[in-house]
């Protein structure tokens, strides 16, 4: 299927059929339907229309791919680490080579505009180098002619669920450190988009990947998604979405008795003190709340601001916000729609509850209408003022462009605004006074820290993850690859 929707700019058209088969799914290195036969429609959120189909796979498909996943196993987990890094590596050159196709892809199925060179070959890159670098240790020994030492190594056969808000990276960042281990994978994506994984798992053949090690199956969440942590098969699983779900699939690992890593949802505090540097902070809170539409779990969702600069903090930004421009995916705006017609009433719904308890629309505040913005979801970037740490926009991920803004009077009171909800993902805090920075840095619950930057901008290998009801276990980091070992210890007795 060949999206045309107009001639004028190459970037609107992409044959998403020569990308990535239509009405199929990824399993064994082969692009089968699923076994009901039926499939799930793919749409642009930009204009409703309809990019093409996957397979709508289930039980028995999710039972196809850890069989596959399983026979590709053996020979994965004895391959050198010397050359599962080098395949990565060459999947990392593959991805770059392609590097326009992800892209445009991921901006069509998620409605965003182009953010630049994508990550993911960076993300490749830095897996791929720790592939050969797992140790174990030898160990003290209480008698002589003895030696312990430990191993570590891959689970087996490992499953994936993924959100729809960033499924490039977020395919990546499972899959790499998983394979790099010698695990094989089977990666469920999320309905709303889940074109990018089938793309990266058919790169990954091209890089020379066997089949079987990326397994890629489409679905609905109750269907394949429960699926998966459910198999007997499956032998760890990673979970990126939101609380309710995270809190269903660890119930299926609980009885499954296997271990997981879940990165959960945020309501990430960028905490503005009296002697921020305000030239740098503005634009920073403006894009961490409406990149990617809001729709990323680090999104910087609550201003907490010392009152004696509110005002002065609150019309920079207002002013910032009008500016942000809004369109579709081949425009060069700072944000697009959002992803679907749910995620849109959930986003107005929380307009609605902000305006009912009494907060006060500064900007924003609507659906956006006319004829660019008709056919999808697009809705304005909003900022709340006179939030109360109590009301639902100050505690609830909206997962939208909404800033909630609530003021402090001292350090003890922001901290505890900061600290107050269910969430500890990622939170910023912009002061020039180091004790200050230091202070909140320390007291504040976020499995990330940003002192005037937002988290991990710069840094390769900063581990990511959560406190609190944002999750637990870490990725994107030299030790996350850790987490797709097992540790097994070895006594040799020597004397013989
Ligand atoms: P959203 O509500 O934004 O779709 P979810 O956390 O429900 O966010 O979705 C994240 C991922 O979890 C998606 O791939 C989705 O299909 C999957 N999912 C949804 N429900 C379940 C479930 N019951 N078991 C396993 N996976 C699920």
């Amino acid at each position: 299927m060949t999206v045309t929707l107009a001639q004028e700019k190459d970037t609107r058209r992409l044959d998403v059929g020569a990308l990535v088969p239509e009405g199929t799914h990824l399993v064994g290195g082969e692009w089968v339907p699923a076994e009901s036969g039926e499939v799930i429609e793919v749409i642009n959120p930009a204009t409703k229309e309809l990019l093409s189909t996957v397979a709508r796979g289930a039980a028995a498909d999710v039972d196809a791919a850890v069989d596959a996943a399983a026979a590709a196993l053996r020979a994965w987990r004895d391959t050198s680490p010397t050359v599962r890094g080098q395949l990565l590596y060459k999947w990392a050159e593959v991805c770059r080579a392609h590097e326009q196709e992800i892209d445009l892809l991921e901006r069509l199925e998620v409605g965003r505009p182009s953010w630049g060179p994508s990550g993911i070959p960076g993300i490749l890159t830095y897996v791929a180098g720790l592939a050969d670098k797992i140790t174990g240790q030898t160990l003290p020994t209480s008698m002589p002619n003895m030696l312990g030492l430990t191993l570590r190594e891959p689970y087996g056969v490992v499953g994936s669920i993924i959100p729809w808000n960033t499924p490039g990276p977020l395919t990546i960042a499972d899959v790499a450190p998983a394979i790099a281990a010698g695990n094989t994978i089977v990666v469920k994506p999320a309905e709303d988009a889940p074109l990018t994984p089938l793309l990266l798992g058919k790169l990954a053949l091209e890089a020379g990947i066997p089949p079987g090690v990326v397994n890629v199956v489409t679905g609905y969440g109750p269907e394949a998604g429960a699926a998966l942590p459910a198999h007997p098969g499956v032998r760890r699983m990673s979970f990126t979405g939101s609380p309710e779900t995270g809190s269903k699939v660890m119930e299926a690992c609980a009885k499954n008795l296997i271990p997981l890593h879940v990165e959960l949802g945020g309501k990430s505090p960028q905490v503005v003190l009296r002697d921020a540097p305000l030239d740098r902070a503005i634009p920073t809170i403006v894009r961490a709340i409406t990149f990617n539409t809001g729709q990323v779990c680090a999104a910087g969702s609550r201003l907490v601001v010392d009152a004696t600069i509110h005002d002065q903090v609150v019309e920079a930004l207002a002013g910032a916000f009008e500016k942000v421009t809004v369109g579709p995916w081949y425009e060069k705006v700072d944000m697009g729609p959002l992803i679907s017609a749910k995620q849109e009433a959930r986003v107005l719904g929380y307009l609605d509850a902000g305006r009912k308890e009494g907060a006060k629309v500064v900007t924003g505040g609507h659906k956006l209408s006319g004829e660019k913005f008709d056919p999808g979801f697009f809705v304005e970037p909003t900022i709340f003022d006179a939030v109360t740490p109590q009301m639902r926009i100050a505690q609830e991920e909206i997962f939208g462009p909404v800033l909630s803004v609530l003021t402090y009077d001292d350090e003890q009171e922001a901290l505890a605004i900061a600290n107050g909800t269910r969430y500890g993902l990622v939170s910023s805090i912009w002061t020039t006074d180091v004790g200050r920075a230091v202070r909140l840095a320390r007291g504040i619950e976020a499995g990330q820290v940003g002192i005037n930057t937002t988290w991990s901008r710069g840094v390769i290998g900063a581990p990511h993850g959560g406190y609190k009801h944002s999750g637990f276990g870490r990725t994107m980091s030299a030790d996350s690859i850790l987490d797709y070992t097992q540790l097994k210890s070895v006594v040799i007795d020597g004397n013989v």
